[in-house]
């Protein structure tokens, strides 16, 4: 009797101890600006719905924010992952809890004007944040272009192909270009066979990344997210959705 007793007890032990190594279910923030470039805001809302979608056959939970002042280290540590859909943090407060919450190990995942930044941004911890670069350039009008994919065995580029178009976007240049750090793992880079790019604003050339991690953080910048072309594209969608799951799983 008393041995049925201590190995249901041994039992109950083991079950109570695989629930709590078991992950809590991630949590997303996504946040984004209604009052900037209109082709920014439509990326924000169709980016939120991309998500929203993604929460459902993924199994996260999804919430989004048009106040930035959730910007907040009480509200952003309840997330695993915050995604910038269009925009930065421009408040002192605001950008004091993002630095204490990526400093602390949160994670985060910034779309094209997320990291635009130039000399009235005065956010030098968000310059070295995103590898030490700033905004160069710009091609004009939206375009698709080709990407070369940088790191196969990526776990966020798994599901890409060597070299995939990607739909419709404002591509940025940036300087010095976010591969000379050496902190930065450069994923996917504009193919030179795009340029020059552009009619009005156009890339000439170089060295010009499209998606990067700087791995002192758990981070990843994609320089996509102008206009309504975005989500067109199947494989970059799953590049989109292996990113937030690679983010939302290394912690
Ligand atoms: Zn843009």
């Amino acid at each position: 009797m008393m041995r049925h007793i201590v190995f249901a007890l041994m039992a109950l032990a083991t079950i109570s101890a695989v629930a709590q190594t078991r992950q809590a279910p991630l949590r997303v923030l996504g946040i984004y600006s209604t009052d900037g470039e209109g082709d920014h805001v439509e990326f924000a809302v169709q980016a939120a719905q991309f998500y929203a979608e993604l929460a459902k056959r993924d199994h996260f939970q999804f919430d989004v924010t048009t106040n930035w002042d959730d910007s907040n280290l009480e509200n952003l540590k309840k997330y695993q992952v915050v995604l910038w859909f269009n925009d930065s943090a421009h408040t002192p407060q605001q950008r004091a809890a993002f630095e204490q919450y990526m400093e602390q190990g949160g994670g985060w995942m910034g779309f094209h004007a997320a990291a635009y930044n130039d000399s009235s941004t005065h956010w030098p911890w968000y310059v070295q944040f995103l590898g030490g670069t700033v905004f160069l350039g710009n091609s004009w009008p939206p375009l698709p272009a080709l990407i070369d994919v940088d790191d196969k065995t990526s776990p966020v580029t798994r599901h890409l192909p060597a070299h995939f178009l990607s739909p419709d976007n404002e591509w940025y240049s940036w300087q010095p270009g976010p591969r000379a750090n050496k902190d930065v793992k450069v994923l996917l880079t504009l193919a030179q066979s795009n340029f020059p790019l552009g009619m009005k604003d156009t890339l000439t050339g170089g060295d010009v990344p499209a998606v990067w991690s700087n791995t002192k953080y758990r981070m990843i910048y994609m320089n996509m997210g102008h206009g309504d072309k975005i989500f067109t594209s199947a494989e970059q969608n799953h590049l989109f959705e292996d990113a937030l799951l690679w983010l939302g799983t290394k912690r």
